[in-house]
């Protein structure tokens, strides 16, 4: 339930809250790249995984021994699939005066309880990695009850709504990097404060984009604040094309 501290590309020394912590991966989504292997429950439905009171717990055992830089609600699936994300946000805060990050994929945020719930956070990142219905569903097979439509409705609602560091991120892959003008602009509309252009470079069943082609992506992302994950100090080492039945259950 929390984990690390490990190295963020984005956030620096993040100590992991995992609200989720099912033993097999809960999410919304079944993305094509998901370093934790296929979903093996599709919801949408949010409900208690983890109580508070357990977080709270674990948390407080912990932080007294790691020096984060920040903690981030993610781990084994979607966080905001946890009923009680917002509460156990208010919980780490009573504990710590880090700054707090969630990691999510963007599906719920249609939904006004979710978007109530993150608002709390300092740094909430989000995703987007297709440009139409199409796409969408190649890409990041979601669960029937989420519509294209619906998810960039959210992102658009949740900016004007969130005052705190909005980050999105687009995941590239050879399924989506033709479209990278298309997805540029629905990005440029959603007005992030930062865009984070990545591709798996972790363990993953689809080979990454290699520089020269994160490079060419970039150019549709002209005048956006972004960062490409080859350009960070310290970008991940290249891991290779694995197999289902090699992917490891790996926090993100
Ligand atoms: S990459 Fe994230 S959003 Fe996509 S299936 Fe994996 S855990 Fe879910």
């Amino acid at each position: 339930m929390v984990y690390g501290p490990v190295s963020s590309w984005r956030l620096g020394r993040s100590l992991g809250v995992d609200p989720i912590c099912a033993a097999e991966k809960v999410c919304s989504f079944d993305c094509v790249y998901c370093s934790l292997g296929r979903t093996t429950e599709k919801i949408i439905e949010r409900k208690i995984f983890v109580p508070t009171e357990a977080v709270e717990k674990s948390l407080g055992k912990v932080l007294p021994k790691v020096k984060p830089d920040v903690i981030t609600f993610s781990g084994t699936g979607e966080p905001t699939l946890a009923k009680n994300l917002g509460e156990m946000i208010e919980s780490v805060r009573r504990l710590s005066k880090l700054p707090i990050a969630v990691l999510t994929n963007s599906s719920l945020q249609f939904k006004k309880e979710v978007r109530r719930d993150l608002v709390k956070a300092d740094i909430v990142k989000g995703k987007l990695d297709a440009s139409n219905a199409e796409l969408f569903a190649r890409v990041n097979r979601p669960h029937k009850g989420i519509a294209f439509w619906k998810v960039l409705k959210g992102l658009k609602r949740f900016r004007n709504e969130f005052a705190g560091k909005f980050a999105l991120e687009v995941m590239f892959v050879p399924h989506n990097k033709e479209l990278a003008a298309d997805i540029a602009e629905m990005v440029k509309e959603i007005e992030p404060d930062e865009v984070h252009i990545n591709t798996p470079l972790r363990p993953s069943p689809v080979a990454p984009l290699s520089r020269a082609e994160l490079e060419e992506v970039e150019k549709s992302f002209r005048g956006l604040n972004y960062i490409s994950v080859y350009k960070t100090k310290k970008p991940p080492k290249i891991s290779r094309v694995i197999g289902k039945e090699k992917i490891k259950r790996l926090k993100r």
